[in-house]
Parts: C-alpha cells; structure tokens; sequence
C-alpha cells in the first residue's frame, strides 16, 4: 500500500538505460552458464526468508498472510521447475527432413532473447512477475523488472535475494517507478517485454516497443466465469466459486467474477452460494484493497447495478469500510452492465440464470475477455470446458492451472496473448534458430542454379511422391 518512489539521482531514462546496459553485459556469461544450480539456490534462500517476503508483500498490499503464503509458495514451485526444466526445453532438436531437403540434415536451436524487460502489477506482487522472471532467468536471459509503484519494495527484495545468491551474475535488475519508467523500459535497448497488467496499459506497451520491433507477452486482465451445470456437486461448486470470487480479496486476474447456473438449480446453487458467504468474515477469511482506485471501482459497479435493476443477495450497495470490502452476491445485473463485461477486481460475484448448457457457453463466450474459466459438471466437464472462448479451464475446480508449473498460462482475445509458464512460458523467452547442412548434392537443387525445363521437372518429382495434384 506504499506508493513510494525512489528519489532517482539520475535521470531515469539514465537509470533504465544503465540497468539494460548492466545486465547486457552479463547476459552471454548466463546464457552459457549452467543456471539450474544458480536458479535453485535463489528459490532456497527466498525459501528461507519467505517470512520476511510475505510480511513484505502484506505490508505493501494489504493482503491477508494466507493469501501471500500462498502467492510465495506457487512462487517458488514455479521457480523450481523453471530451473528444472530449462535445459530439456531448449535441447537442440534434431528434424525430420522432407522431399525438397531430403540432402540437408536439420536442427533446431532455442536462444535466448538477451535482455528482458518484465513489468509487473500489484496485485501479486511475487507470483505474476515471477512468472516472467523465473522463466526468463531459466531460459538464458537477462531480466530488467520494474514492479508496480504500489510494491516497489517487493521488486526490490527479489532483485537483491537473486544478487545474494547468485553474486557471480547480474542478470537481474529492478528499477522503481511509476509507469513513465515502464514506458522507458519499453524504449530502452530491451530485446523482449513481459507485460502483465491491464488491457488499457497494455496498449501503450505494445505501441512503445513496437517502434523498435521489440515482441511483447501481454498477461491482461479476465472477466472469468464459472459455469455450473445441472449435474454439478451443488455445494463443492459453491465453495469453489467464493473461494475463487474472493481470494485475494477478489484482486486476481483470473478470480471467478461471474457464476453462470443452468435454471434447473439455479436456486439451490445461489441458496449455497449465499449461506456459504455470509459465514466470510471480511479482513480474516481474505485481507485488504490494495489501492483508493480499486475501492472505487467495486463500489461503483455494485451501486450502479444495483441502480440498473440488480438485486444484491448478499452484502449491501456500500460494501467497503475503509479498506476492507465485504463480500458481495448480485443477480439480475443487465448483460450491458460493467458489472457483467469490465473487471471488478473486488470480492464480488454476479450469478447469471442460463436455460441450458448452449446458453451458458453462449454467456461466458460473448465475453470480450478470454483468460481462465472453470465448469462444474460431473459428467460434461471436459467436453463443456473445450467450448470455452478462454486459454485456460479448471473443471470441477477453480484457478487449478495457476498452481500447475508444466501447464502454459494466459490468455485469448482482450486477456492478451503469448504465454507463462510450462513448456510454452520457457519457449517465450527464447528464439527459434534453424540451422541446415548439406549432406549430399540433391536432385531437385531447390537452392541452386536450375537447368531448364526445372519448373515442370520439379512439379512431376512433387506431384508422383507428395501426391494427388
Ligand atoms: P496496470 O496496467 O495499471 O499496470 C501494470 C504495470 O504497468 C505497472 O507496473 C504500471 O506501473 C506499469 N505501467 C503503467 N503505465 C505504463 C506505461 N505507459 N508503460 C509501461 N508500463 C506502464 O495494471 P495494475 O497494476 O493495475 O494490475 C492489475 C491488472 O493486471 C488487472 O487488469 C489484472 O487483471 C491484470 N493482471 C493480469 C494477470 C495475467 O496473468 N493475465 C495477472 C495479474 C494481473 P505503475 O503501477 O507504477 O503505474
């Protein structure tokens, strides 16, 4: 909750541009280092100091010590694997060659990028960059991160653990600031950008490093839903939707926000839902808003839709004492609403009455957003989960894939694009270089002088082996 600023010295275009030169230099040293012992000696002495880390993340978010034991611990599992897993990923990879290049042997190299610029948002403060970072570092890059203005000291503690434990490379560095030094680390001499924040921000981030072609990872925000079926476990669904509904004080990107209930139990699943929320003891059972403008905009969209004809089940139109926000039931907000298309971020759920399955595939896809979803069906789960417009779905479960490292994190259509974690979120943070010997002169010599009458001869030798022209 502290919105501290370093007094820079410098100039800050200064300051970034000498942090990207740092760790510049140090990056080809990484890239050929062995980084598994290095990454796993990080992730023990952030294992052995995580008290110190969660009481910082506490202090500088408001969350709850559960809530940031948690965020710690997918922390360091993704940390681990990332370490684990680098070397397999990026293992050269021999191809298979077709007709045209049947003389030519081929590989397939993974690089890393060099230096890579990570911007991360408040509301995890260790996970979501980490996510970049770990991966990043994993991969053979240099990583510059700048932490949200709200959790500067957070960023910084990271940066300084990985200096301590791994004194003989600077491959990690952290500049503080509000977003006119995200802008700049945009700009600087960066050879990737992780993003991870809102939509709007994104923007801006993808038009910065697009004046030097620099790719970009966009993590955006979601409107997730969770889809309850008639055959679902009525009262496991329910306690999953408000554990996912208000986790975190409802600040996560891929939080439930809206509850989609086929008609037939509707009722009895908002009759659960309810009775399971009213026994949420706010400020215990999860922490604090983290920021003023966060308090805004849930107590906005619950008092204007209740304006707009939404009745409030549980909680009232003025959920929020101080920092601290109740939990909140709506029903009956019109499709149009903020409260049903733009991203609350508080610990509120919309219940939605579908009439059938169709309808509700139909309610949660019409969505702008497309980060997470989950379904709860005993026996159409995995089938109703493959219609979903969205990059990732828990079945019976809510925010099952955040916990899982194997598995690739993010989003489709506004939620961004690119991917975290898993095979997927190490493949990001590196190149792809194709390398091809020749073998033996080849009768087709694509890539040589043709004779005459090529053209023809080339398209008989295709079409008698590929076949069917
Ligand atoms: P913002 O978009 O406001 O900020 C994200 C980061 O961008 C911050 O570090 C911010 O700095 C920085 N920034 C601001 N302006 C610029 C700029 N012009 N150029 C470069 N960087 C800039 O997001 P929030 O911090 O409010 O985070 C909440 C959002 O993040 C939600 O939408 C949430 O859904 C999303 N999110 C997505 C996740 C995912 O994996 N898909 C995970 C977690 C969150 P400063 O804070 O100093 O302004």
């Amino acid at each position: 909750m502290t919105t501290t600023l370093v007094n820079h010295s410098k100039n800050a275009a200064d300051i970034v541009a000498h942090a990207v030169t740092t760790t510049r230099a140090a990056a080809p040293a990484w890239a050929a280092a062995k980084r598994r012992p290095y990454l796993l000696s990080w992730k023990r002495l952030i294992h052995s100091r995580s008290d110190e880390l969660i009481d910082l993340v506490c202090a500088e978010t408001g969350k709850s010590h559960v809530d940031a034991t948690v965020e710690v611990t997918l922390a360091l599992e993704h940390l681990d694997w990332a370490a684990r897993n680098a070397s397999r990923v990026m293992s050269e990879q021999r191809v298979h060659r077709r007709l045209l290049a049947f003389n030519q042997s081929a590989v397939v190299r993974r690089q890393p990028f060099g230096v890579v610029g990570v911007i991360g948002p408040w509301n995890y403060p260790v996970f979501t960059p980490m996510g970049s970072i770990s991966y990043a570092l994993a991969a053979g890059n240099a990583v510059v991160f700048k932490p949200s203005e709200y959790t500067p000291r957070t960023g910084q503690w990271l940066a300084q653990t990985f200096a301590e434990a791994v004194p003989q490379h600077q491959v990690f560095e952290f500049v503080i600031g509000d977003g006119q030094i995200g802008q700049l680390l945009c700009e600087a001499a960066i050879d990737k950008l992780a993003f991870t924040g809102s939509g709007p921000t994104g923007r801006k981030v993808m038009a910065a490093c697009a004046e030097r072609l620099v790719p970009v990872v966009m993590e955006l925000g979601g409107k997730d839903a969770a889809i309850i079926a008639d055959d679902a476990d009525l009262v496991a669904a329910a306690r999953s939707v408000l554990w996912g509904a208000t986790f975190n004080s409802g600040q996560s990107c891929a939080g439930i926000e809206i509850a989609i209930v086929v008609s037939g139990v509707y009722d009895e699943f908002l009759e659960h839902l309810s009775q399971q929320a009213k026994g949420l003891v706010a400020g215990v059972d999860y922490g604090e808003m983290t920021t003023s403008a966060q308090r805004e905009i849930v107590e906005r969209h619950v008092a204007s839709a209740v304006d707009a004809g939404a009745r409030v089940v549980v909680g009232s139109t003025t959920p929020i004492d101080g920092r601290v926000c109740e939990p909140v039931i709506l029903t009956d907000v019109p499709s149009d609403h903020p409260a049903m298309t733009d991203e609350t971020f508080g610990p509120t759920v919309v219940v939605v009455r579908a009439s059938n399955i169709d309808d509700a595939v139909a309610i949660a896809n019409r969505s702008r957003y497309g980060l997470g979803a989950a379904v709860f069906s005993r026996r159409h789960g995995d089938s109703i989960a493959r219609r979903l417009e969205v990059g990732m779905v828990s079945v019976n479960d809510v925010l099952a894939f955040g916990s899982s490292p194997e598995l690739p994190f993010g989003g489709v259509k506004g939620s961004g694009f690119g991917r975290i974690h898993g095979d997927d979120g190490l493949r990001e943070f590196t190149t792809a270089q194709a390398i091809t010997r020749r073998q033996f002169r080849s009768p087709v010599r694509i890539s040589e002088p043709k004779p005459r009458q090529f053209d023809q001869l080339a398209l008989k030798i295709v079409g008698t082996i590929i076949g069917r022209f």
